[in-house]
This record gives C-alpha cells, structure tokens and sequence, in this order.
C-alpha cells in the first residue's frame, strides 16, 4: 500500500490548483451571475487537457487515469465554488469516457474531439419528470428505423441543455428498447423534433439544467453506445465513474470552505481573543477536518478501485466498485454540506453576505443532497444490496 503520489501526479494537481486560483476564484462570482462559464475559461481548460480527461489521445483527451481525474476534480470543486466548472468538467470526463470505451468508431471520431477542445458539450440524459431515482421505469422509448432509431419521450432535470444548444453536442440518452431492455445513444441537441425548456435553478447557475422532449427524433445507428439492448448497465457504469468525480469535487469544496474558516478564526477576535482559541469552535474545526480527510482517502481509493479493474474492462470487483464509490457519493456532499454551513456561522452575519460568498457552495452542494448523480437514498439502497444481498432490496 503506497498513499504518495507520483511525480506526474503531484505536478498536475499542482497545476490545477494554480488554475483554479487564478482563472477559477476570480471568475466565479461572475461563472453565478452571468450563467456561464466563460468561453475563455473553457478554452483554458482545454489547454490543459481539463475536458473529458479520460478520453484516449487519439480522440482528443489525455487518456487520464481515474485517480489523475479525482485530483484535477478536487481542485476544480476548491476553485469554482459555485459548482458549475466542476460539474462542466465531470460529465465531460465520466460521459467521455462512456463513449470513447464504448461507443462507435464513427461516433468517437466526430463527437469527442470538439468535447475535449471545449467546442461541444456532453452530458447525460437518464432522468424523466416522473422521476430518476427508479430508472427501471422510464418511459421515454425508442425502436429500430431505416439506418438508426427513432426516439421518442422527455427528459429532465438535465445538466448541459442550454451548453450543447449554445455550444453544440449533446446527451447519452437512455430510452426503453422494448423486451426489457434499454438503449444507450448519443443524441445531438441541434436534432430534427427535439424541444428543450430550461429550469431555474438555485444555485451552480454557471450550467443549465432542462429538459428535452423528442417527438420521434431519428438517431442514425452510429450513435449507438455498446450492446444494444445493455444501457442500463452502461449507464451505471458510467455513474461509478461521474459520481467518484463528483465526490472528489464536493471534498475540494469543503478543504476551500475549511481553509476560508480556518483563516477566519485565526484573525477574528471575540471576547478579547481570536475565536479559533474557543474549543467549541477549535474542536468543530478539527472533527469536520477529520471526517473530509477520511472521505478524501476512500474517493481517491475508489478512482484508484476503478483504474485497476472498471477502466480495464475488469468486471470481476464489481460489488468492491459499487461499495467505493457509493459510500463515497453518500458521505461526500454531506461533509461537504456542512462544512459550509458551520463555516458560515463561524463567520456571524458576514457568512450571511454574498462578499465572503460561502452561500455559493451551499447553493451549489446542495444540489447533490437533493439528487444530482443520484440521491443519498439510492446511495443507501446500492449500498444495503451489495452488504445484505438482492433479496433485501425490493428494487431492480
Ligand atoms: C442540479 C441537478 C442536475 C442534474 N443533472 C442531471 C443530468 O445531467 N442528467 C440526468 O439524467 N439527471 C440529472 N439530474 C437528476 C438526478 O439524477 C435526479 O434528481 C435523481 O436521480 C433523483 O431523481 P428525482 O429528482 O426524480 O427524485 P425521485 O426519484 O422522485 O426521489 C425523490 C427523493 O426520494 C429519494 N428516494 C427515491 N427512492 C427512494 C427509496 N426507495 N427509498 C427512500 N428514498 C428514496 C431520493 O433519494 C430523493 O431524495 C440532476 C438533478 C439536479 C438537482
């Protein structure tokens, strides 16, 4: 067992901290008022290699690792701490990965490069109004056409719409494929018959959130995802990857929100010392400190889990996978959550302000206490499954 980094990897996530404060912090009142992360900022992550990081050169990515994505996610989650980069930046690396380990030649060819250069969006597209937690029993569906499918339903609560409309691109797209089985495609938002509508949010305003409607959209079969038939399993594949990333984003969030605390009642003097020398504050510091570098260490050990069998195409730890990187997604947002919501108490009515901006990562976090990537409760139901067996889980 070996916790050090490697060299490349210490100086990468060095890099990215340097990114995010210097473009990300500056920006990011401005990635909340204005709805969107800026072209330029964009085009700086793919200077980097920030888009879809997991996806092979050969397509336009890095070919990262999971673990070299975690680090990158946790100092994009400290940087932008509205959320909204560190969302862009982990449905493009999870959903990337998706289509470029299993999509078609054809698809990866023309789809993936724009994604990485920050030219196109890609997203997801699972959830439907009547509900994303039970994906068993969507009703958007799609059947076999003359050169493709034809797609026809509505999604919602999708991250990305208004980016892929503004951007181009679009979402993997999970539909009922008849017979029991789901099907996974890639669906260009610019598509004849499909209608988008965008919500408003409370908060990571720096990326939309909407839904689609298709009314028998035609997907040319090059947009097919793996075997058809097997979408769900692609798409849980998929979201071990997201919500790792989605994890390592929401532990950045809670260092940057402990640091800022921690600065705080190191200066701020109450009843003739600084509060940080009150053990009722001191010992918040220190448990909260505590409970983030415990869950710090079990995402990086899930990328790591997914690196050595997930990314390989290894399906043989899956039960060891889906413990990872459910525990993880469970406790994550939660330490995160209230990481800033104590910080900002510590901070007194200025907590209350949008000039010391705590409120944007308790907007932005909240949106996975809430749901986004799945919410804590099908954490708990994935969870129960893998420790106790099938039977317990009256669930598919
Ligand atoms: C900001 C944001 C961005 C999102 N982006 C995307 C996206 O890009 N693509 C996409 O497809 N979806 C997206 N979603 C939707 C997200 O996946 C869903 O919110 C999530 O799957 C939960 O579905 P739901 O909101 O319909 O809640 P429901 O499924 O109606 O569940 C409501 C609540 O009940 C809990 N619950 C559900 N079942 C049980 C149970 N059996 N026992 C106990 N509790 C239960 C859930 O955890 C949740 O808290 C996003 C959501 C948000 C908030």
């Amino acid at each position: 067992m070996d916790f050090r980094l490697t060299d490349e990897e210490e100086a990468f996530q060095s890099a990215v901290r340097k990114f995010g404060d210097k473009v990300l912090r500056p920006n990011e009142r401005r990635i909340d008022t204005e709805g969107r992360i800026p072209d330029d900022v964009l085009a700086e992550m793919a200077h980097l290699g920030l888009l879809a990081m997991p996806v092979p050169t050969e397509y336009g990515g890095m070919g990262a690792s999971a673990t070299l994505t975690e680090l990158a996610a946790e100092e994009i989650g400290r940087g932008d701490f509205s959320m909204a980069t560190a969302v862009f930046f982990l449905l493009e690396a999870g959903w990337g990965y998706v289509l470029a380990t299993h999509g078609t030649e054809e698809a990866k060819r023309e789809v993936l490069p724009p994604v990485c250069a920050g030219k196109a969006f890609l997203g997801v597209a699972t959830t439907e109004p009547t509900g994303g937690s039970d994906l068993a029993s969507m009703r958007t569906s799609s059947r076999r056409a003359d050169g493709g499918f034809v797609l026809r339903g509505e999604k919602a609560f999708v991250s990305g719409v208004e980016e892929a409309k503004r951007l181009g691109g679009g979402h993997l797209t999970l539909s009922r494929a008849g017979e029991g089985g789901f099907r996974f495609m890639y669906v260009p938002t610019a598509s004849a018959g499909i209608t988008t509508q965008k919500f408003d949010n409370m908060g990571r305003m720096g990326i939309s959130t909407g839904a689609l409607t298709y009314q028998d959209v035609s997907v040319p079969s090059k947009y097919l995802v793996g075997t058809d038939g097997r979408g769900l399993d692609l798409a849980m594949e998929g979201f071990s990857v997201a919500r790792t990333f989605v994890s390592a984003a929401c532990i950045g969030a809670a260092e940057r929100a402990l640091e800022t605390g921690m600065a705080y009642i190191r200066e701020r003097q109450v009843f003739g010392q600084p509060l940080g020398k009150f053990e009722g504050i001191q010992f918040e510091l220190v448990d909260l400190w505590t409970q983030v570098e415990a869950v710090k260490w079990q995402c990086r050990r899930a990328a790591w889990l997914l690196d050595t069998y997930t990314l390989k195409g290894d399906d043989s730890h899956r039960s060891e996978v889906n413990r990872a990187v459910a525990s993880v997604k469970l406790t994550a947002p939660q330490i995160s959550f209230e990481c800033v919501k104590r910080v900002m108490m510590w901070f007194g009515a200025a907590g209350y302000t949008k000039d010391v901006g705590l409120e944007l990562g308790f907007r932005g976090i909240m949106s996975y206490l809430v749901g986004a990537e799945g919410g804590l409760n099908i954490m708990r139901i994935i969870l129960g499954r893998e420790l106790l067996g099938k039977e317990f889980v009256p669930y598919k």
